[in-house]
């Protein structure tokens, strides 16, 4: 027991590297990709070891599809290269072959070691520099979770366990390989890992690798914001966003990652539309459809967005302007933790500035709106809105309707664009052309 303790501590294999042969567990090498299979047997040829490692051993034997396939070898970078005729040297760092066979890209990477004489860290124990080869049983040690960290051998198909992975597998049970604190201090975005895999895998947090989260949370403020926008973004990807987020606020998470998400999930509107997006994705990501993670940010923040709009007017500052200085701080607020890009940001003020004409069903001004590039997402972006009960269903199914008649009806659906409040409404434009209040804002 107590050497168990002294191994784990360490970081040494809990028991003895098991070698499972293939009676004694249930994956084939014909579940494999057919390139992932190719490429271990083209290592294989050339005199390498070559096994699947990660991630997709894991999910195969969840019977998970597995997202990619990761290939870990004793042959050099430069080595691996020249044996396939579309292959890639990446990163600088540390270098890895992407090997390309038709859609599919394989990533290959040698033995690596987390040797503690060559790491360098910074002040909290965060890892800035590891690139070390080193052998089979290295690179198990410097994976995280045990059932992270199984190489299947598809020569043999034999399974090799350096860490009591399968056993954890068969449990259900995410389990750090080593000292937890240590391993977050080293890399705090597994944090974010755990409870994502936990999630997407149905895997329970073991209780020593969960305990130290909520103290060390605070660390993600040290990752590099373009690796927590990454992992951000596979989190709500994983068609378990919900449950991901749900986690991520149990375990003091969501602070380091989505500062504002907090604020956003005390306000009954706010805790709603976030929901519904978060399980509209989800549903989406489970029955194979696209997702736009534009819309998904352009969601969560949302509501603070419209926080900042209300007290802008309130202010008496004019609508357009108001709203455009909300998005402004609201993205301001967002840049340096998510690492937002150009590009997305770009899309979720497309998103966000459409939402006030949507109150415009006079004149020419729906028809213009549906031609707008993003109309479609603006009007699924209309439809959480009214699903979240933050405007009128009625002006929903309106829009629904308008998108789908033809020439003639849409003609006929117009709302008159006169009458008292019209008269108003007009006068408000001609200062503020092309925005307008919502009713419900
Ligand atoms: P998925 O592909 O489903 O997101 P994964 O576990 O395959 O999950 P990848 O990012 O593809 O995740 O990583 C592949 C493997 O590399 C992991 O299974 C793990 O062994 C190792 N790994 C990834 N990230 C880390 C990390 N931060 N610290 C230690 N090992 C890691
Ligand atoms: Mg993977």
């Amino acid at each position: 027991m107590i050497k168990r303790f002294i191994r784990r501590v360490l970081g040494l294999p809990a028991h003895a590297p098991q070698r499972v042969p293939r009676a004694r567990h249930a994956l084939r090498r014909e579940a494999l990709s057919s390139s992932a299979l190719k490429v271990c047997d083209v290592l294989r040829d050339a005199g390498y070891s070559a096994s699947v490692v990660g991630g997709a051993v894991r999910d195969l034997l969840l019977d998970i599809a597995p997202k990619d396939y990761d290939v870990a070898t004793d042959a050099r970078p430069e080595q691996v290269k020249p044996l396939f005729r579309r292959a890639l040297l990446i990163g600088r760092r540390f270098r890895l072959v992407h090997v390309m066979l038709g859609p599919e890209t394989v990533e290959v990477s040698t033995f690596r070691a987390a040797d503690a004489g060559t790491t360098d860290k910074d002040e909290h124990g965060r890892v800035l520099r590891d690139n070390v080869f080193g052998s089979q049983e290295e690179d198990a040690r410097r994976r995280d979770f045990t059932v992270n960290a199984l190489y299947f051998d598809p020569a043999t198909e034999e399974i090799i366990d350096y860490h009591g992975g399968l056993a954890d597998l068969r449990r259900h049970v995410l389990r750090m390989i080593g000292d937890p604190e240590t391993r977050y201090r080293e890399d705090p975005v597994r944090m974010l890992r755990a409870v994502r895999l936990a999630a997407k895998l149905g895997l329970t947090i073991e209780s020593g690798t969960r305990a130290p989260i909520r103290r060390l949370a605070p660390l993600i403020e040290h990752v590099p914001p373009a690796r927590v926008f990454d992992e951000m973004l596979k989190l709500l990807l994983s068609g378990h966003a919900s449950a991901c987020v749900r986690q991520l606020r149990e375990e003091g998470l969501s602070k380091g990652v989505l500062p504002l998400l907090d604020v956003i999930l005390e306000q009954p509107l706010g805790e709603r539309f976030v929901t519904l997006a978060l399980a509209q994705t989800d549903e989406r990501v489970r029955t194979e459809r696209s997702v736009s993670p534009a819309f998904l940010f352009a969601a969560l923040l949302w509501h603070e967005v419209l926080a900042a709009w209300k007290t802008r007017q309130a202010k008496g500052e004019r609508p357009v302007t108001a709203l455009e200085a909300a998005m402004d701080s609201v993205l301001d607020a967002q840049f340096e933790k998510l690492a937002l890009t150009r590009k997305l940001t770009a899309t979720m003020r497309e998103v966000w500035a459409m939402q006030p004409r949507f109150e415009q069903r006079g004149g020419q001004r729906p028809m213009r709106l549906l031609e707008a590039p993003r109309f479609r997402m603006g009007y699924d972006f209309l439809a959480l809105r009214a699903a979240s009960g933050e405007v009128s269903a009625e002006l929903e199914a309106w829009w629904r309707a308008f998108q789908q008649a033809d020439a003639d009806s849409r003609r006929a659906m117009l709302l008159p664009d006169t009458g008292p409040r019209k008269k108003r409404r007009r006068r408000r434009r001609r200062k503020d052309p092309g925005v307008e209040v919502p009713e419900q804002a």
